[in-house]
């Protein structure tokens, strides 16, 4: 008899550890998050990764969340706690943001970043930028120190500088597991193209891109005010054409906050483009009533793969609940509650 209650004690207990397991994995509708951030989504898989860089990318979200989190508890603006998250990222040289950014075809690092204020719908945005440090701050200073949305290229570099934000070498931004993942898929291309007897034009653009990892970051944050904020920042798609702009820059796409919910993508960007995501995220919350996770899965799971695409996103809605639906192998992500608790994950689990 004590044998059979002691193991109904401990089926009991095992089932509510592993159902409270599988609630905060999905973190969804809990309302009690502070901010939520994403390393990227792609082909993230657990026998790829060794365990000293798998440590590497939680202990690198941990300290972002960890950032924006003293700045909101702080009582500092949503706005000032995705900056300084975005920024603990895009210096890392783990992900494919500042530092980290993926090359073009022709070698070089063209990054693009956007932030938006949900309370009075301001944004600001880069793209296409070689020399700025952080995008993230350099989108900002488009959004607060110019009556503009977006700049581009040598303009946004110019306005940067003036703005005093900070300015390096395009060659900061050469890291080596970067320019290998180049070669790498330039070899994959001319192999397929020999293969396809010199049709070039047979091969989609991007589409070797898929078995890729991507790298983007984002975050989205509510303060204690309980307004809103998104930001993202991306060097794009490796071997991507010059002056390819993806949707991580484009507000609306992959970037969007209104006083309802903020998000941020990460994936193909074609795709992303195609199909407007973070604002029909928004759109179908306001107009539908559909919940942050009904929403996000909506367009992420049905409408991104319908066209062919594939990445995730990060929502936050006014209430805390966070939605972080991907349709890859795994997505970098992470969450912080009111409380501090913060939680990291990389693969579906
Ligand atoms: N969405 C980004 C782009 O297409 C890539 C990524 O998320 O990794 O530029």
């Amino acid at each position: 008899m004590k044998v059979i209650i002691s193991k109904l004690v401990l089926s009991v207990f095992l089932v509510c550890v592993c159902s409270s397991m599988v609630f905060s994995q999905n973190s969804k509708d809990q309302g009690n998050f502070v901010m939520v951030i994403h390393g990227g989504a792609g082909t993230i898989l657990k026998s790829q990764m060794t365990p000293e860089r798998e440590k590497a990318y939680k202990e690198t979200l941990t300290q972002a969340l960890q950032t924006g989190y003293d700045k909101l508890k702080k009582g500092e603006s949503s706005l000032n706690a995705i900056e300084a998250t975005v920024r603990i990222m895009e210096d890392s040289p783990l992900f494919n943001a500042g530092k980290g950014a993926v090359f073009t075809n022709e070698g070089k690092n063209e990054l693009d970043a956007a932030i938006m204020d949900g309370k009075t719908l301001m944004a600001g945005s880069v793209a296409g930028v070689t020399t700025i440090k952080n995008p993230i701050t350099a989108a900002r200073a488009v959004m607060e120190k110019s009556e503009h949305v977006m700049m581009v290229g040598s303009g946004a570099e110019k306005f940067a500088r003036e703005s005093g934000v900070e300015i390096v070498d395009p060659k900061y931004f050469w890291t080596k597991s970067r320019w290998d993942a180049l070669q790498a898929i330039k070899k994959e291309d001319s192999t397929k193209t020999e293969l396809d007897h010199g049709n070039k034009k047979s091969m989609k653009l991007g589409v070797e891109n898929r078995d890729h990892k991507f790298g983007t970051v984002g975050a989205v944050a509510l303060d204690l005010n309980g307004n809103l904020a998104a930001a993202t920042s991306t060097g794009g798609m490796t071997n991507k054409k010059y002056g390819r702009v993806g949707d991580a820059p484009l507000i609306g796409i992959g970037t969007y906050a209104n006083k309802n919910v903020g998000i941020s993508c990460t994936g193909w960007g074609e795709f992303f483009i195609r199909n407007v995501v973070a604002y029909d995220v928004a759109a179908l919350m306001e107009y539908k009533g559909l919940s942050v996770n009904d929403a996000a899965e909506e367009v992420v799971m049905k409408k991104v793969p319908a066209l062919g695409g594939d990445g995730g996103l990060i929502a936050l809605d006014k209430k805390g609940n966070v939605s972080m639906p991907f349709n890859t192998a795994g997505m970098y992500r992470g969450t912080v509650t009111k409380d501090g608790r913060i939680e990291v994950f990389i693969y579906k689990d």
